[in-house]
């Protein structure tokens, strides 16, 4: 693959906590953001959805006695708070950011706005994108497939704890074999585990690559943004 001139990256909430925890972790969040500069300072465009499990998923608020629809508000609150402190710890380390929400927060951060987020972009800003798509029973997944789009992304990089997609199960299967590169249409034959369908089908269908890496490789985020060999790619 091509070095990317503009990418999203999908980063989930299990990214801002430390292993196996919930809740937010500086250290994690500096070191995205320490990755994330290396990025910019290669000229690449840089818009981010950020994720909120580490925090809250709607999901999970129905066992707590919370209604469905309120907790996936909860939830689109909670990548709020992780959005700020990614914006946070980049502006710290001299990266200019700005966050633009899809739900309604203006003292916190901007609304999204295409045509504003595509000048963020070309002047060079990293943009954090946080609520996910402002409406319940979606996924941060979702948000990021649609953002990537909409905001004519060459790539959608999605950063996750595993260094890519296996046949099976790695966690359970000893035997299961790393895929380095697969299409959507294999992803779908062998009922493979990559997103949520609904990201999975808007990929697909707009033709959008998904590189899927470990965030915690040294330089995977460099290295999968430069279109070298990392993780899985998944495209037609
Ligand atoms: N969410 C939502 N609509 C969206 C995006 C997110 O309702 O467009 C809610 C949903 O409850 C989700 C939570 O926000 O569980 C956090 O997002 P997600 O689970 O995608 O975070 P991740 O798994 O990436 O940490």
């Amino acid at each position: 693959m091509a070095k990317a001139r503009r990418i999203l990256l999908k980063i989930s909430g299990e990214g801002f906590a430390r292993e196996g925890e919930t809740g937010l972790d500086t250290e994690r969040v500096k070191a995205l953001a320490a990755q994330l500069r290396k990025l910019t300072e290669e000229k690449v465009q840089v818009a981010c959805v950020i994720g909120g499990g580490n925090i809250l998923r709607g999901k999970q608020s129905e066992s707590l006695g919370i209604n469905r629809a309120t907790g996936d508000y909860m939830g689109m609150l909670a990548t709020v708070i992780n959005g700020l402190a990614l914006s946070d710890a980049l502006e710290s380390n001299g990266v200019p950011t700005r966050v633009m929400s899809a739900i309604d927060v203006h003292k916190v951060c901007e609304p999204f706005i295409r045509r504003r987020a595509l000048r963020h972009l070309d002047k060079g800003r990293v943009v954090v994108l946080v609520g996910g798509l402002g409406s319940p029973y979606f996924t941060t997944d979702t948000a990021a497939a649609q953002r990537a789009i909409e905001l004519d992304c060459s790539t959608l990089l999605k950063a996750t704890m595993v260094d890519g997609v296996y046949d099976k199960d790695p966690n359970v299967f000893e035997d299961a074999v790393h895929l380095p590169e697969i299409t959507f249409q294999e992803v779908l034959e062998q009922r493979l585990r990559v997103m949520d369908q609904t990201a999975f089908t808007l990929c697909r269908e707009h033709n959008l690559p998904i590189v899927v890496f470990d965030m915690n490789a040294p330089d995977g985020l460099l290295a999968a943004a430069r279109g070298q060999k990392i993780g899985t790619v998944i495209q037609n």
